[in-house]
């Protein structure tokens, strides 16, 4: 069963001056056909470059991610276009990534019409199968962005990049600016559209609640390195990272005779430019020892399936 998507030892980093910002400093990811895989993190650890980096909206410092077994990177521009339909992302704000000035017709048909697929009625009725298929009225069709609601402006985004029947999207945050209430709607919309076209995601978040919900294994990143991997299962019932733990006891219980303690880290995710020695969570790892600042921790599989990378396993 060999993965669609593999990542291997992607670093990204930018230039800051003289120095560099390691946003991204060594993922090693298999991502299989059909799976979501969620990539967790506080903001600023790295996750949407890694998304825009897994999509080539970058270009990587060092590494490879395969896709059907070729490294994307080695397509000259001009041979990126059937990638680019295979390959699509949906990003956090529905606002600012569809234009102001385009109807919804040429929103959701511009991709069509970059790919130079099906014109006029053809394009139009194209336009209309996508709407309903993220449960929008075809009606739509001649509106403007401004004249929908953050949900719906979500449902048009995902429309859009659902227009090439694409393998693997990366969802960028898409839920993180809408209203709670609307989170899940959009959560199982994506849920149904991958049963339906047989997608596979990658689920950017920054905190578990709804994650865990949606994702099959799950990626806890900081500073631009993995901390944990697993099922969703075993990593929210049985988390091994202090820095897991303490984004899991932020997650609202809805049993209230359950009762979990509240882990508060101290102060901000350091600088990328430089990060701490050894394990980059010790600065605000409750748990940190001696050897956690000297040492980097190594990636251990824990059990089956779960991966560490923190020096209490060993
Ligand atoms: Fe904490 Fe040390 Fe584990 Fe890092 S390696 S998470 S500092 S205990
Ligand atoms: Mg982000």
């Amino acid at each position: 069963n060999s993965p669609l998507v593999e990542i291997k030892n992607l670093k990204k980093y930018f230039p800051v001056g003289s120095q560099s910002l390691k946003a991204v400093d060594g993922l090693d990811l298999k991502i299989y056909a059909g799976e979501t895989v969620g990539l967790v993190g506080e903001s600023g650890c790295g996750k949407s470059t890694a998304g825009r980096t897994i999509t080539r909206l970058y270009e990587p410092t060092e590494g490879e991610v395969l896709f059907q077994g070729k490294n994307i990177f080695d397509y000259k521009p001009g041979e990126m276009s059937h990638i680019r339909r295979e390959i699509q992302m949906i990003f956090q704000d529905p606002y600012a990534s569809l234009n102001p000035r385009m109807k919804v017709e040429e929103l959701i048909g511009e991709p069509l019409a970059i790919h130079g697929i099906s014109k006029g009625k053809e394009r139009r009725k194209r336009v209309e199968d996508l709407l309903k298929l993220v449960g929008l009225s075809p009606e739509h069709i001649t509106r403007f962005p401004h004249e929908f609601s953050g949900g719906q402006r979500q449902r048009i985004g995902i429309a859009r990049a659902l227009a090439l029947n694409p393998k693997f999207i990366v969802c960028d945050e898409p839920i993180s600016a809408l209203d709670v209430s609307i989170q899940a709607q959009v959560v199982n919309l994506l849920k149904e559209l991958q049963k339906e076209m047989g997608l596979t995601y990658l689920f950017i978040a920054h905190d578990l609640s709804m994650v865990k919900y949606i994702s099959d294994r799950i990626l806890v990143m900081y500073l631009g390195r993995m901390m944990e991997l697993s099922d969703s299962d075993s990593l929210t019932k049985d988390p091994l990272h202090p820095y897991t733990q303490a984004l899991l006891s932020a997650v609202p219980i809805p049993d209230p005779t359950i009762k979990r303690e509240r882990i508060v880290l101290k102060g901000d995710v350091p600088s990328p430019i430089n990060p701490p020695s050894g394990c980059v969570f010790r600065t605000r790892c409750p748990k940190a020892m001696e050897i956690c600042s000297s040492a980097v921790p190594e990636w251990k599989e824990q059990k089956p399936g779960h991966y560490v990378a923190c020096h209490l396993y060993w």
